[in-house]
């Protein structure tokens, strides 16, 4: 805990040259990190300071989190159609505009919104999260470059977020895409296990499963690129249906998102065992 000692007299520094404040005004504002594991008992007594709690920290885990579409897609029809590997030998296109709600809610809004939840949710957990991109307005990154993203960097996880646009009649509900067949050691029990624990999650958190594609909310897919190519265990969530009024009500909500995001962002931490 004494690392933190530096940042405080810093930032009282700081402060107090620009506007001549006492440093101690400030210090409340970092008490919360401070304090952060240490039980209460244990500051207002006289035993030493609890060093063994910082020696059992466990090593950062990585998740990598991948946000599906962009907002600038739909500006550049050409750069996304272009065609890029997407493995098993095929290629594909670059990205997509994803889809929308029947209102125009556009699904690389919603996958931005609520990756930036799981991304929180995760933080705070002590997970370094790696986004495949950085906002919402770009164009791509195409899917074989996503997949190049979760390859170089040290993910235990690798989650694709997304919802799909099925206009069949009463289609609902959520499924999460596997890699299927594996093509790799990473493609095959890990990611299963993966999807099967983000199923069992969202489930849990109230979500039904799909009731128009797959078998119990999991789905073997041999044609997604950002599963063909990728080196970790690697999943795509469609957290529902944009095109099904019940579920565009959810997909559309701050409470929907916030809901998919603590379920999926929950399931990742009993994945890595955290
Ligand atoms: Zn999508």
């Amino acid at each position: 805990m004494r690392r933190w000692w530096p940042t405080v007299v810093a930032v009282g520094l700081v402060v107090a040259g620009c506007g001549g404040e006492p440093v101690a005004e400030h210090t409340p504002v970092l008490d919360p990190i401070v304090t952060v594991g240490i039980p209460p008992s244990a500051s207002a007594s006289s035993s030493p300071p609890p060093v063994a709690t910082t020696t059992s920290t466990p090593p950062p885990v990585v998740i990598v989190l991948n946000p599906g579409h962009n907002g600038g897609n739909g500006g550049h029809p050409d750069e996304i159609a272009r065609q890029v590997p997407a493995g098993a030998g095929k290629t594909k296109e670059c990205d997509t505009t994803g889809t929308q709600t029947n209102a125009g809610y556009p699904e690389h809004a919603f996958t931005w919104d609520v990756t930036l939840r799981v991304r929180d949710a995760l933080a705070i957990r002590g997970v370094t999260v790696v986004m495949t991109r950085e906002n919402d307005t770009g164009v791509g990154p195409c899917v074989d470059e996503r997949a190049a993203i979760a390859n170089r960097s040290d993910a235990a996880a690798v989650v694709s977020i997304h919802a799909d646009g099925s206009e069949a009649a009463g289609a609902h509900g959520f499924h999460v895409a596997y890699p299927l067949p594996a093509l790799n050691e990473a493609q095959g029990e890990p990611s299963l296990r993966l999807a099967t624990v983000l199923r069992d999650g969202l489930g849990k958190a109230g979500f039904a499963p799909a009731n128009y594609i797959g078998q119990n909310g999991l789905d073997g897919r041999g044609d997604l690129a950002g599963l063909n190519l990728s080196e970790k265990p690697s999943v795509f969530v469609e957290c529902g249906n944009m095109r099904d009024a019940a579920d565009a009500g959810v997909l559309g909500s701050e409470d929907g998102k916030q809901r998919y995001a603590v379920a999926i962002a929950t399931a990742l931490m009993t994945y890595i065992g955290r």
